[in-house]
């Protein structure tokens, strides 16, 4: 029997899409769209504005996924990160390369989403795994410290568990309501942020009124009606 052309057993033993060393599993679903530097864009707030006059977002070597260090808080507010050479990991593929276990180990228990940034999150002595903008747009859930952002609160509805979201008809995940009185329709945040319904930080300060994570969000039907109302009751506060 001839042997068998080098070609074929070069393919054969072709790794995987991996392109970290060590890490032998596809992770292509939790990789973020790849941006140029100029367009990056953090997956917290949303945004690309400068904070307190410095470029300070940071991208994570392994999902691509761009965070400024103070919608992040933990290791990012300490200047060393910056300052060093080594690549950053985020806290999801710093662990998935710790135990060498596939992407789908670690999913954000609120949404289904599996880019983005998804951290660590200890909530009553049980360890989470949920998006940063997960946690900071759900009102019933919150960081009990917001520079560690480790630690949660939550007074979540057992039952909202199992709504359907109306943007990706997926039940799991934690769905948000409309925020116009009487409106049924429940959403992911995530999946209303990639349908535009949650903007940047800046424009819903802007827009609705707001200067903190608890802002109002609109379904498609009552995005003009929700800014309306918004702009009365600031009127209205400011009388
Ligand atoms: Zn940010
Ligand atoms: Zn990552
Ligand atoms: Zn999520
Ligand atoms: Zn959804
Ligand atoms: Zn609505």
């Amino acid at each position: 029997m001839a042997d068998e052309p080098e070609e074929f057993i070069n393919t054969e033993v072709e790794p995987t899409t991996s392109k970290v060393p060590g890490y032998n599993h596809d992770y292509s679903s939790i990789v973020t769209e790849f941006k140029t530097q100029d367009e990056w864009i953090c997956d917290i707030c949303n945004s690309s504005a400068e904070q307190d006059g410095e470029y300070n977002l940071v991208q994570c070597e392994m999902c691509l996924v761009v965070v400024h260090d103070t919608c992040f808080g933990r290791e990012l507010l300490d200047d060393e990160v910056f300052e060093s050479d080594d690549p950053w990991y985020c806290p999801r593929c710093k662990y998935l390369l710790e135990v060498g276990l596939p992407p789908k180990t670690v999913e954000c228990y609120l949404c289904p989403d599996r880019k983005g940034m998804i951290v660590d999150v200890v909530l009553e002595h049980n360890e989470r795994w949920a998006h940063i903008s997960c946690v900071n747009s759900i009102v019933e859930i919150w960081f009990k410290e917001n520079s560690t952002k480790e630690i949660v609160g939550q007074l979540l509805n057992p039952l909202q568990f199992q709504e359907k979201c109306s943007l990706c008809k997926l039940i799991g995940g934690y769905p948000i309501f409309c925020d116009m009185v009487k409106c049924n329709t429940k959403f992911h945040s995530r999946c209303a942020r990639a349908k535009g319904l949650i903007k940047t930080l800046e424009e819903h300060e802007e827009q609705f009124a707001v200067e903190d994570w608890n802002y109002k969000v609109y379904c498609s039907r009552h995005q003009e009606k929700g800014k309306e109302k918004v702009k009365k009751r600031k009127l209205c506060a400011h009388l």
